[in-house]
């Protein structure tokens, strides 16, 4: 059996040592902030949404105040899935157009799926987040220099080390890369 609070404050530990600030917005609700990043995360305990009209999954999920969500469930695809459709039905029956990116973290996969997210969020949303800017290698497309536009320390729970995170990008064809390196 889950304990869900657990799960959060998991949750909660892991994302501030990403770099982010949390604003708990209800008991299942936070938004994790870093610089002009807003990312929702949201716990659910069941499998599928309680709500059809996508006003209500909108509203409950307050997706028109974050960049990105991620979903985390004991079946996060699945909801994941239904929350797109949401946002698509909003679009057809609404004229609403909701720009944010979902993301699904299985609670039985819940280190590496967390991890993986938070890397994929960061090198996509670089221009919200970047906290420095340092010549970098050459891009492996067009051979122009990359620009290291984040650097982070943090433990990964995948690899089970301590990691420098660096997320680089090409000046010329905007190729992105998120590379980490093992501390000793
Ligand atoms: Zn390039």
């Amino acid at each position: 059996m889950i304990n869900i609070q657990d799960v959060i404050n998991k949750v909660i530990n892991y994302l501030i040592e990403r770099g982010f600030n949390i604003e708990k917005v209800r008991e299942n609700l936070l938004n994790a902030r870093q610089n002009r990043l807003t990312v929702g995360v949201w716990f659910s305990e069941k499998d599928y949404l309680d709500w059809y009209d996508p006003l209500n999954i909108i509203d409950e999920l307050q997706l028109t105040n974050v960049n990105a969500i991620i979903i985390i469930a004991p079946r996060a695809y699945t909801i994941a899935d239904e929350v797109l459709h949401s946002i698509d039905r909003a679009r057809y029956w609404y004229d609403i157009f909701i720009d944010t990116k979902v993301y699904s973290v299985e609670i039985s996969l819940i280190d590496k799926n967390l991890e993986e997210s938070i890397n994929n969020i960061l090198t996509t949303y670089i221009d919200l987040v970047s906290n420095v800017v340092a010549r970098g290698c050459r891009c492996p497309r067009c051979l122009s220099n990359m620009y290291i536009m984040y650097i982070n320390k943090f433990y990964s729970r995948i690899l089970k080390c301590r990691v420098v995170e660096y997320i680089y990008r090409c000046s010329n064809c905007s190729l992105k890369i998120h590379r980490l390196e093992r501390l000793e």
